[in-house]
């Protein structure tokens, strides 16, 4: 265990009925723990599938209630975004809810304030496979993924795409999840959750 490399899995835009209890299945093999993003709008309609992803040992992370990008909105808007979904987190986690990660990667200084003023520290990404592109497939993301991982990387993937309907199948990343599984099992190569 001396050698073992740890690696933080995120997954962004969900919870997704069919697709988010995929990864949390192939998460299991290996005993990996991943940080999902999710968007507020979608926990809302679906907590017991957030709570489950709490109790299988997972972390939630702020995603914005509505997935608009902080460039787009007025500070008050914005506020009332991440305002709202952390507390629907904190109904789930009964624990404060610290992390934020801004959709599309958008940062201001609305932004920033908003992360200071109410806890929630920005948390980005080092690895990005992009996922969300389509046509994608699970050797494209899988072989982008790979070449240059390292340890403590944040790996991005997405078990939703909000805005792209051409991008909502999420079956390319479920398979590449079950390479790198396999891959990361042969490396004693780990998934953390974010610590919250
Ligand atoms: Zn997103």
């Amino acid at each position: 265990m001396v050698n073992m490399i740890s690696v933080n899995l995120t997954f962004d835009d969900g919870p997704h009925p069919e697709y988010t209890r995929q990864i949390l299945d192939l998460l299991d093999d290996g005993n990996h723990k991943a940080t999902f993003f999710c968007v507020g709008s979608l926990i809302s309609k679906q907590i017991e599938l957030a709570r489950e992803i709490v109790d299988r040992g997972h972390s939630l992370g702020n995603h914005s209630f509505s997935h608009k990008s902080c460039d787009d909105i007025s500070y008050r808007s914005l506020y009332s975004e991440y305002a709202s979904t952390k507390s629907i987190i904190e109904s789930i986690t009964r624990q404060p809810c610290r992390i934020l990660r801004p959709p599309y990667g958008d940062t201001n200084f609305a932004l920033k304030i908003l992360s200071r003023i109410t806890g929630q520290r920005l948390v980005y990404w080092s690895n990005d496979p992009c996922d969300w592109e389509s046509p994608i497939t699970s050797e494209i993301i899988f072989s982008r993924i790979v070449p240059t991982l390292k340890a403590n990387d944040t790996i991005l993937l997405h078990d939703w795409v909000f805005d792209n309907p051409k991008s909502r199948d999420r079956t390319p990343t479920i398979e590449a999840l079950k390479y790198l599984v396999a891959y990361m099992n042969n490396r004693e190569i780990i998934s953390q959750s974010i610590n919250t």
